[in-house]
C-alpha cells in the first residue's frame, strides 16, 4: 500500500516514514501543502497522512481541495492541535480519522489498516481467497492453514491482487503501488514477484492476462 505523508517537521516525518516502512507500507513524503497538492493530482496513493500546520498551504486547504474535486482518498490528519474545534473542522472538511501528536506508531499503523479495510469494503481484518489467507496486521500469509514465507514486496503485490479478485492489474499500475520515489525498479520486478508467488502458492493462483496484466484466479 502506498501512502503520501505530508509533514514539515523533519524529525517527526522521518520517524513516521521509517516506522511505516518497517510495517510494510510504501511511504512518499512531501514537506508542504502546495507540493502535496501537485503530487496528489498526478500520482496514485492508497491513503494520505496530513499534517495541518504546513508551509505554503495548510493541511485543511489541501483536504478541502481534494474533496472539492470529489477525490475519496482516505485521509488521516496528524496534528499537534488538540483543540476539539480543530478535530471537528478536520473531520467536517473530509478527513476520515484524526491523530493528535505525539501518537504511537503502532496505533497509526492500525488506524491505516482499518481505513484501508473499510475502503476495500471488507469486514474481516484478514483477506481470504481460494484457501489463501493474508493478514495485513500480522504480515502473514497462510495457505491451507500453513504459514508461507514471503518477501515484503511479494506480500504487497499479493494484497493488491487479493483485495480485487475480479480486477486485472497492469504491470504499470502494480509498479506505481509497490514502489515509492527513489526506489529502484528493475524492468522485470513485477514478473519476478509474480514468479515467486506462483512458486509458493501454486502456478495457477495468479493468472497472466496476455497484454493486460495480472489477476488472482477467480473463485
Ligand atoms: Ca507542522
Amino acid at each position: 500500500m502506498r501512502l503520501l505523508l505530508v509533514e514539515d517537521d523533519a524529525m517527526i516525518g522521518e520517524a513516521i516514514r521509517a516506522g511505516l516502512r518497517k510495517d510494510g507500507f510504501t511511504v512518499d513524503w512531501v514537506h508542504d501543502g502546495e507540493t502535496a497538492e501537485a503530487v496528489l493530482r498526478t500520482e496514485p496513493f492508497d491513503l494520505l497522512l496530513l499534517d495541518l500546520g504546513l508551509p505554503r498551504k495548510g493541511g485543511l486547504g489541501v483536504l478541502s481541495a481534494l474533496r472539492e474535486r470529489d477525490d475519496a482518498l482516505p485521509v488521516i490528519i496528524l496534528t499537534a492541535r488538540d483543540a476539539v474545534s480543530d478535530r471537528v473542522q478536520g473531520l467536517d472538511a473530509g478527513a476520515d480519522d484524526y491523530l493528535v501528536k505525539p501518537f504511537d506508531l503502532d496505533e497509526l499503523a492500525a488506524r491505516i489498516r482499518a481505513l484501508l479495510r473499510r475502503k476495500s469494503g471488507r469486514g474481516a481484518p484478514a483477506i481470504e481467497h481460494l484457501g489463501v489467507v493474508l493478514d495485513p496486521a500480522a504480515h502473514t500469509v497462510r495457505r491451507d492453514g500453513e504459514d508461507i514465507a514471503i518477501s515484503p514486496k511479494e506480500f504487497a503485490l499479493l494484497q493488491l491482487l487479493m483485495e480485487r479478485p475480479g480486477t486485472i492489474l497492469s504491470r504499470a499500475r502494480i509498479e506505481e503501488r509497490l514502489y515509492g520515489w527513489g526506489q529502484e525498479v528493475e524492468s522485470n520486478a513485477v514478473e519476478v514477484h509474480v514468479h515467486g508467488l506462483r512458486r509458493k502458492l501454486g502456478a495457477d493462483y495468479i493468472l497472466t492476462v496476455r497484454g493486460v496484466g495480472y489477476r488472482v484466479r477467480p473463485a
